[in-house]
């Protein structure tokens, strides 16, 4: 889903960031470690863990889309977020099906499914199968590596609107 409405979003000394762009990232770790912040570097590559608790996006519920922090891929849109008491913020649904890659980890003696960045591979947290419905999913992501864009005034007023699907 294209938003023409946005203007593509972009980060001044990461080269790879856009919200446009949906070529795959294929930049090394050393590269990585020159663009990214330290704390998104220890999540996004080196499959970190941020505190629960932490995240200021964790009892955020602005209306706006979620986006990759090390690449500007979209990842959620904020209607699909919800209260999961998990301590990290939390989705029941990807904002597409490419937007996010599955691996399975079974690090730390637990059977668990990461989920990855679909742009870039960047580690964002797991998934889970004791989300709400219509999914029944708990996307359990570390807020270090998303980054949040508000909706413009004139979307949230069209979204208020009853849907005529
Ligand atoms: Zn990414």
């Amino acid at each position: 889903m294209n938003d023409k409405k946005n203007p593509a979003l972009t980060k001044e000394g990461n080269p790879v960031y856009s919200s446009t762009d949906t070529s795959k990232v294929k930049i090394t770790d050393e590269d990585w470690k020159k663009i990214l912040p330290a704390d998104v570097y220890s999540i996004a590559r080196q499959k970190g863990t941020e505190r629960p608790w932490s995240s200021k996006l964790e009892n955020f519920y602005e209306t706006g889309t979620y986006y990759c922090a090390a690449c500007g891929n979209a990842l959620f849109k904020s209607d699909t977020k919800f209260e999961s008491g998990c301590g990290w913020p939390s989705f029941y649904e990807p904002i597409s099906k490419t937007s996010i890659i599955y691996t399975p980890d079974n690090s730390h003696g637990m059977k668990r499914t990461e989920v990855q960045c679909g742009r870039c591979e960047a580690h964002l947290g797991h998934v889970f199968d004791d989300g709400p419905p219509p999914t029944g999913l708990r996307y359990c992501i570390n807020g270090v590596v998303l980054d949040f864009e508000k909706a413009k005034e004139a979307e949230k007023k069209y979204k208020e609107k009853p849907r005529e699907q």
